[in-house]
């Protein structure tokens, strides 16, 4: 398998040959072609699979450059990985110059809703300051075609399912939403019952 057999464009390849990602991991061969069609995706899977650049690449292709409002909203447990996940979206979409931004607690409002007034492809973030940021209406969400939940059973775990579930309640429905998680107890289950449209289950 070839990153070329999947259609996407120059500037992509690009930046995946610049980062040496010559080969597919299986969770992107699985999960970037049916991310492309516009598929709900339910997928488990562990972190180190290469999890990150399977949802990263099909948002980054799809994306359109000159919408000024966000188009994806990746939700995250960590800041840690909010920052991780920033940066490997600004590495994969680099050539076609996509902006990510990252928004997380701890951290000044005022400057993450000035750097959320430029323009901004991708948002990522933690669950509660993502809900304060929509709250607020600091967030658009006009225009957020795809949503990432990340670790979906790290943020229930770590008490944040709520504000997930919150979160998604303010979203258009008319959007694609990939789950990625390692296991799957029933309060995700029920997530993505309730939220997803008919999604296709991936396991790795
Ligand atoms: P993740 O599971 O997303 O945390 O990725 C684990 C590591 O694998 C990261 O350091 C990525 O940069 C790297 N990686 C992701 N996809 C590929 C690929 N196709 N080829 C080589 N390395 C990759």
């Amino acid at each position: 398998v070839d990153f070329k057999n999947y259609g996407l464009s120059e500037d992509l390849l690009k930046a995946l040959s610049g980062l040496a990602y010559d080969t597919p991991t299986e969770v992107q061969d699985q999960v970037i072609p049916q991310a492309l069609m516009n598929k709900d995706l339910v997928v488990k899977s562990q972190t180190g699979s290469g999890k990150t650049a399977s949802f990263g690449i099909p948002i980054c292709e799809k994306v359109l450059w000159e919408e000024n409002k966000p188009q994806a909203l990746i939700l995250t447990p960590t800041r840690e990985l909010a920052a991780q996940i920033k940066e490997d979206i600004t590495n994969i979409g680099r050539f076609k110059r996509i902006k990510a931004t990252a928004v997380y607690g701890k951290q000044p409002f005022q400057r993450q809703k000035l750097e959320l007034k430029q323009k901004s492809h991708v948002v990522v973030g933690t669950p509660g300051r993502v809900l304060d940021h929509l709250e607020k209406g600091t967030l658009s969400t006009q225009k957020l075609d795809y949503l990432v939940i990340d670790e979906a059973d790290e943020m229930l775990n770590m008490g944040f399912i709520d504000q997930v579930e919150a979160i998604i309640q303010k979203l258009p429905k008319d959007r694609a939403t990939y789950l990625f998680s390692a296991t799957l107890p029933e309060d995700i289950e029920a997530l993505s019952r309730n939220y997803m449209r008919q999604p296709l289950h991936i396991e790795i």
